[in-house]
């Protein structure tokens, strides 16, 4: 079997949750954003451990996620955050699922389908002030509040917005968001609706410190132990949850100028050991690691040599002693005093940490412990 294996350590979810809590305040009740399988790290046990540690509310994207944990025997809330398709609602009021409602439409439905049931289905609208991707424009959220007071069956539970460069600290344009967001408050508290769950700050604004006194705050990449962005020192206190190692499956000792791998991209400059292992780009490790990465192999960094191919990478191992098959290799996470943070690796291929846990985790076999 491929050695290949990424494991979750739910102990560093609860420690991340309880960081997230005294950094929000002991008030604010937190929606854990679980969405694309917990980045990754594997929806339904995240999502367990998070429950079992008193977390308030779920944020996932779409539906089908909502339904999952709930068919996993999820009791707490969960706002699905991308909002529902017709074809979705009678499933949303029978599952006890809160849609983002953004539609005149899907508020008709659902309430006409609450109404037969005997039930009430709890809503959060959403506000789009300046991201401009979901929501009722923050100029129109009166207009629209208004126009589903009518309604019955349909419970106005909450309001939230998204913001855009919440990561940025001192980036003025959160603040207007937050501006725009609070008028929007403003106006249903006015009409006396949407007071129970008002909700903005993702983790970048818990970090930034930003719009936490509402209520209710929704982060994501800092339960798996990542800040996100870059130089935010109240990040330090959290912990990865996420490991990904592998296991060397041929040593060889080659001569100088022996090319390694496709293109013939690295060429050794004089004797080396070349250890192989079976990852790839098809196991999430990006093929612009290729000559660039560091794995950590006796509790040392060694590089990445050559192309990165679709199942195997070649490291050049000649700074270690007796390095044999079987080893173990960590490409993130800790092994010994050393550590690769996703941090690296993103930087590395031009992306973010969310996107390298979310590859990483989709593409491998995922074992869980609890420290
Ligand atoms: C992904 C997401 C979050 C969480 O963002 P992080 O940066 O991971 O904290 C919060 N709200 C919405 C609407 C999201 O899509």
């Amino acid at each position: 079997m491929i050695p290949n294996e990424v494991i979750i350590d739910l102990g560093a979810i609860r420690h991340n949750l309880s960081e997230i809590k005294r950094l929000a305040g002991p008030e604010a009740r937190i929606a854990a954003v679980v969405k694309s399988d917990a980045y990754g790290h594997g929806m339904v046990p995240v999502a367990q451990t998070l429950e079992s540690a008193g977390v308030d509310y779920f944020g996932v994207f779409e539906f089908q996620e909502a339904l999952d944990l709930r068919q996993a025997g999820c009791k707490v809330p969960i706002l699905i955050m991308m909002g529902i398709t017709a074809d979705e609602v009678s499933a949303v009021v029978e599952n006890h699922l809160t849609a983002a409602l953004f539609d005149r439409d899907i508020a008709e439905k659902l309430s006409s389908t609450a109404l037969k049931r005997g039930v009430t289905v709890p809503v959060h609208v959403k506000v789009d002030t300046g991201m401009t991707r979901l929501g009722v424009a923050w100029t129109d959220v009166v207009h629209f509040l208004e126009s589903l007071l009518p309604l019955k069956g349909i419970w106005l539970e909450g309001i939230f917005s998204h913001l855009a460069v919440a990561d940025a600290p001192d980036e003025p344009f959160t603040g207007e968001q937050i501006l725009r967001f609070l008028q929007a408050v403003e106006q249903s508290r006015r009409l006396g609706v949407c007071q129970e769950a008002i909700h903005v700050a993702n983790s970048g604004a818990l970090l930034g410190k930003r719009g936490l006194d509402l209520g209710m705050i929704r982060p994501g990449i800092l339960l798996y132990g990542s800040p996100p962005s870059e130089g935010w020192k109240a990040a330090s206190t959290f912990r990865p949850a996420m490991t990904f190692r592998s296991k060397v499956v041929q040593v060889r000792r080659v001569p100088a100028g022996t090319s390694v791998s496709y293109g013939r991209t690295y060429t050794t400059p004089e004797s080396a050991v070349i250890a192989t292992i079976p990852v790839g780009y098809d196991d999430g490790y990006s093929r612009k690691l290729s000559n660039q990465g560091e794995v950590l192999l006796h509790g040392s960094r060694v590089p990445v040599v050559g192309r990165v191919c679709m199942n195997l990478t070649m490291l050049d191992v000649s700074s270690l002693q007796g390095v044999a098959v079987g080893d173990e290799v960590v490409l993130l996470g800790v092994q010994g005093e050393a550590q690769i943070t996703a941090e690296e690796i993103a930087k590395m291929t031009g992306t973010i940490s969310y996107d390298v846990y979310c590859s990483l985790g989709k593409s491998n076999r995922r074992t869980y412990v609890d420290s």
